[in-house]
This record gives C-alpha cells, sequence and structure tokens, in this order.
C-alpha cells in the first residue's frame, strides 16, 4: 500500500488520510474508549468507572 492507495481509501471513507492514520492507531475495539470500569486490552488504557 503506498500514499496514493491510502488517500484512496481515505477518501472512500470520508476521512483525510491524517484521519485515517491516526483512526488506524486507535484501538478498533474502543477506540481508546473503553466503556467505564473497563480496561482496553490492546493498549491497557484503563477507564475509572463513573462516580455513583
Ligand atoms: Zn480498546
Amino acid at each position: 500500500m503506498d500514499v496514493d492507495d491510502l488517500t484512496a481509501i481515505a477518501h472512500v471513507l470520508g476521512l483525510t488520510p491524517a484521519d485515517f492514520l491516526r483512526s488506524a492507531a486507535e484501538c478498533q475495539v474502543c477506540r481508546d474508549q473503553a466503556p467505564p470500569g473497563f480496561q482496553c486490552l490492546t493498549y491497557g488504557t484503563f477507564t475509572p468507572a463513573a462516580a455513583p
């Protein structure tokens, strides 16, 4: 895949190439936003449970 391919894919998805690269770096499951009280198993980011 070269830059032209990436640009084409990003265009199809309605994203700029920069957006595409950023989203690819995020966890594809929770997008770096694990549900409260859970930990992202991809990056280990823990989201504290919301205070009652
Ligand atoms: Zn995740």
